[in-house]
Order: structure tokens, then sequence, then C-alpha cells
């Protein structure tokens, strides 16, 4: 593995507050050539070089880590390739991950990647969201999604399956702050409001980024 993207990636995470230990930067470099490796047969993901892949997908990942509660129970809902859950269950074991996506392929690659990186504390499961709350009702003190879908569709799946006093987070590009002003009156109605909006940028790329970060009233 070149030296440079190593260094992205060590540099990128020091841009979030982090210092990535050698194994895990060792095991998140082989989560990319491994994503790379599966995306040439099936579809997980547009984003193909190396050094998008760390950025947009791997210290994307990662940037709202500091967010997470100590040991909570993590739910990412449409998990596509693996992101954010499989780098947030390697850099943070005190958390229970649960990783779902409703596409079957993209579970098998999850599961083979977590094989591949030996985490414990990481399951993937093959369902649809519409259908987690019977299985999965309350179970969880975080549910996140990433490029999922609008606020009030994915709102509406999390609220179910919150533990008391958890909490949602949707990890948005720019937008994040207008969504969830426009969703305000929604979310009221659900009985949840938003806490916080955090604003970032991306390491390397400086992109815009934004969570909103939802709790119940
Ligand atoms: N979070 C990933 C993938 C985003 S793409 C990332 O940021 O890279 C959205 C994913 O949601 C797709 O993998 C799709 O299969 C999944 N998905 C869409 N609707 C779903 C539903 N109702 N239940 C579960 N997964 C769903």
């Amino acid at each position: 593995m070149s030296r440079s993207l190593r260094e992205l990636l060590d540099d990128g995470a020091g841009e979030l507050g982090m210092t990535l230990s050698p194994t895990d930067v060792d095991k998140l470099l082989l989560l990319m050539i491994e994503l790379r490796k599966w995306n040439r047969k099936i579809n997980l993901t547009g984003i193909t070089t190396e050094r998008g892949i760390i950025i947009k997908h791997l210290l994307d990942s990662l940037t709202v880590v500091s967010l997470l509660p100590q040991g909570a129970r993590l739910l990412d809902l449409g998990s596509g390739g693996g992101f954010p859950c499989i780098p947030l269950a390697l850099v943070r074991p005190d958390l229970k991950v649960t990783s779902v996506d409703a596409t079957l392929k993209k579970i098998h690659f999850q599961r083979h990647a977590a094989r591949l990186l030996g985490l414990s504390n990481f399951e993937a499961l093959q369902l649809r969201g519409d259908t987690l709350a019977q299985s999965h009702g309350g179970s969880f003190d975080l549910v996140l999604s990433r490029g999922f879908s609008s606020l009030p569709e994915f709102t509406a799946l999390a609220k179910p399956l919150l533990a008391p006093g958890g909490i949602i987070i949707a990890m948005k590009g720019s937008s994040g702050g207008d969504e969830a002003a426009e969703s305000a009156p929604f979310l009221e109605e659900c009985g949840l409001r938003v806490r916080e909006v955090v604003r970032l940028r991306l390491p390397a790329s400086g992109d815009e980024r934004s969570f909103v970060v939802i709790e119940a009233i």
C-alpha cells in the first residue's frame, strides 16, 4: 500500500480529532481494497478510486465518531457497502453495531468484510426498514443513516426502533440544516424534535457535511 494513501487516512483522521492505531489503518485500507475488488463484480458503490474511497467512504464514516455514546447499541439503516457502520464498528469496539440493508449482495459483502477485519461487535441483516420494528422495536440507543432517504421517511422508520433516551442521527451533505427546518412540523407530529444540527467539512476534500441529531420529545 502506498505511503501517500496511508498518510491520507492518518492525516484525515487527525483532522477529525482521532488517532488511528496502525492496525486500524491497515484494516481500513484492507476494507478499501476488498470494496474495490467486489465492486468490479457487484455494484456496491459509484466511488471507485482509492483516494475517493478513503475520503468519501472511510473518512466520511468516521466524521460522526465523536457523537456516538459509549457502549451504544447502534443501528445503521440502509448501510449499502457498509458505510458508515463497518468503519465505526472497527474504531469503536465499545459499540454494538447492527447493519441493515434490503439488498442481499450488499449484506454478503459486509459479512465478508467483517470477517476479514475480525469484527466481533457487528452483525449485518438483510431486512427492509419497514419490517424492522416487528423484530427490533425499542432495541437501539442510536439509529443512524447516511445517504438513505428523506428525513421524514428515515425518522418514521427509526422512531419505533429507539430504546428510551435513544437518538436518531441523519448524516447529510450541506442541506441538513434546511431539511431539518422543513421537516420540523412532521417530526413534532411524530413526537420527535431536532436536538442539534452539526456542521463540518470532510478532511482532504473540504466538502460540507451536516448531521441532524433528533430526539424523542
Ligand atoms: N449508507 C450507504 C448506502 C446508501 S444507498 C452509504 O452511505 O454509502 C441507500 C441504501 O439503502 C441502499 O443500499 C439500499 O439497498 C438501501 N435501502 C433502500 N431502501 C431500504 C429499505 N426500505 N430498507 C432497507 N434498506 C433500504
